[in-house]
């Protein structure tokens, strides 16, 4: 710990010490290294303080230390020793402590003490005991100056104070105006943002508008295409099931006896009359499907007695003795499915690839892959070429020139069957090639 350092001790007696106090104050904040800002600013603070304790009457000694250590400071105190204190006086002192860093009014005891401190500026130059005995040398030989002496100072003070109160407005407003003109720039440019944000959200708005009317009208029109054919495929089953039986009629034994021609000819309307009742049944078949109302039956399908079933069914489709008719043991057991359309799409299937191969085999497994199982229907037949594999699942498609090996087909089955296997929860896909044979793939999931 150190004790602050005096510097220099005067008492106010009378009106003219004020001048002296205040010139005393400047030189000593000049000598300590405060700025002379900060020297006109001690100045002002101690002829305030003088001023108003000798206006209450009594003299007042005024003290100058500094504290050299630490955080380096000026302290001064004016001590009023009459009794009886002066009225409001830290009221009229509130001003003045704003010239200083700290302001205490001590008037508890007998008399009245005000302390005042400044904080030395970092680059100040070291107090020193040295440098401390310097100061007081040259404090001691300072001549106080005549009140008109002080008046000069203070004036050029004033105008100093003033010039710079002027240029510090005139920064101000310059800032003012750069700051307005940058403000103005931001909110041009916020402007325009928002004007492009805004006439990109109506633009996003409008095609999300246009993508909904679109899909409203795709979807109104698949189902007016669905229920299109669903009605006329169900209108014309009745006739043409009635045209089957009044040709069957015709030829029967116990009808009168038809000529060899006649009866060739009734033979070929028959024959024309279930190609269009299997023609109608698959459409009906595929725009059920389509309108979504084929509602799976689930159940744990038992394999081996589909696998059997199929083998006994189909068996008889395949009569050419070059090609081998194979239906695995499956190596999935069951499978929660619905039997009725899982055989359903196995039978397609099955079908084309009987149809579409001359010689080879044609062969019927399933195996577990991950989570799911796929059913695999492999032949040896013609294949398919690659830019038409996808367009095989489409309505009515039929590869150029891929004439059955025996039967006939109408177009239907393979997009029939890629939706049941969409309903079943699964998909349909093909891997062939021209010549060597093609590869059915159904693979459906595992559920429990
Ligand atoms: P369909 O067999 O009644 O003509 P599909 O929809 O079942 O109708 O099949 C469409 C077309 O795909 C067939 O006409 C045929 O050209 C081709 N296709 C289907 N399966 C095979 C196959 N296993 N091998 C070669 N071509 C096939």
């Amino acid at each position: 710990m150190t004790a602050a350092e005096p510097l220099m001790r005067m008492r106010l007696r009378v009106e003219q010490d004020i001048f002296a106090v205040r010139q005393l104050g400047r030189e000593v904040a000049r000598a300590v290294g405060l700025e002379s800002q900060d020297q006109t600013r001690i100045a002002t603070a101690l002829s305030e303080v003088g001023r108003v304790l000798l206006g209450a009457g009594s003299e007042t000694d005024v003290t100058f230390t500094v504290e050299p250590y630490g955080v380096p400071t000026l302290q001064v105190t004016m001590a009023y020793s009459a009794t009886g204190g002066t009225p409001r006086l830290a009221e009229q002192l509130q001003l003045v402590g704003r010239l200083v860093d700290t302001m205490e009014v001590d008037d508890e005891g007998a008399g009245t003490t005000v302390r005042m401190v400044r904080r030395l500026p970092l680059g100040a130059p070291a107090l020193t005991p040295i440098r401390m005995d310097e100061i007081r040398a040259s404090l001691a030989r300072h001549v106080p100056g005549s009140p008109l002496d002080e008046l000069a100072v203070q004036n050029r003070q004033l105008i100093a104070a003033l010039n710079e109160v002027r240029a510090q407005r005139d920064d101000l407003a310059r800032l003012n105006a750069e700051l307005e003109e940058t403000n103005r720039g931001v909110m041009a440019l916020y402007h325009q943002l928002s004007d492009e944000l805004e006439e990109t959200n109506r633009g996003v708005v409008a095609l999300y508008a246009e993508l909904d009317e679109k899909s409203v009208q795709l979807r109104a029109a698949s189902e007016a295409k669905s229920r299109f054919l669903a009605n006329v495929s169900h209108e014309l089953r009745a006739p043409v099931t009635a045209i089957i039986g009044l040709g069957r009629l015709l030829t029967d034994s116990s009808s009168d006896q038809l000529t060899e021609e006649q009866s060739r000819q009734v033979e070929l309307i028959r024959a024309s009359a279930s190609d269009l009742l299997t023609l109608v049944n698959g459409l009906l078949d595929l725009a059920k499907a389509e309108a979504g109302r084929i509602e799976p039956n689930w159940s744990q399908v038992d394999l081996k007695a589909v696998f059997g079933q199929l083998r006994g069914t189909l068996r008889p489709l395949a009569t050419r003795p070059e090609v081998e008719f194979v239906v695995d043991e499956p190596a999935v057991p069951t499978l929660r499915s619905d039997e009725v359309l899982l055989a359903q799409v196995l039978r397609n299937l099955l079908t084309n690839a009987l149809k579409f191969t001359e010689a080879g085999s044609v062969r019927l497994s399933v195996r577990p892959v991950g989570d799911e199982v796929e059913f695999v229907v492999a032949d040896t037949g013609i294949g398919i070429p690659p830019q038409l594999q996808e367009r095989i699942f489409e309505e009515f498609y039929q590869v150029p020139g891929s004439k059955p090996v025996s039967g006939k087909g109408t177009g239907l089955g393979l997009p029939y069957a890629r939706r049941l296997a969409g309903i079943l929860g699964g998909g349909l896909r093909v891997d062939s090639a021209p010549g060597e044979g093609s590869t059915f793939t159904l693979q459906l999931p595992v559920t429990s």
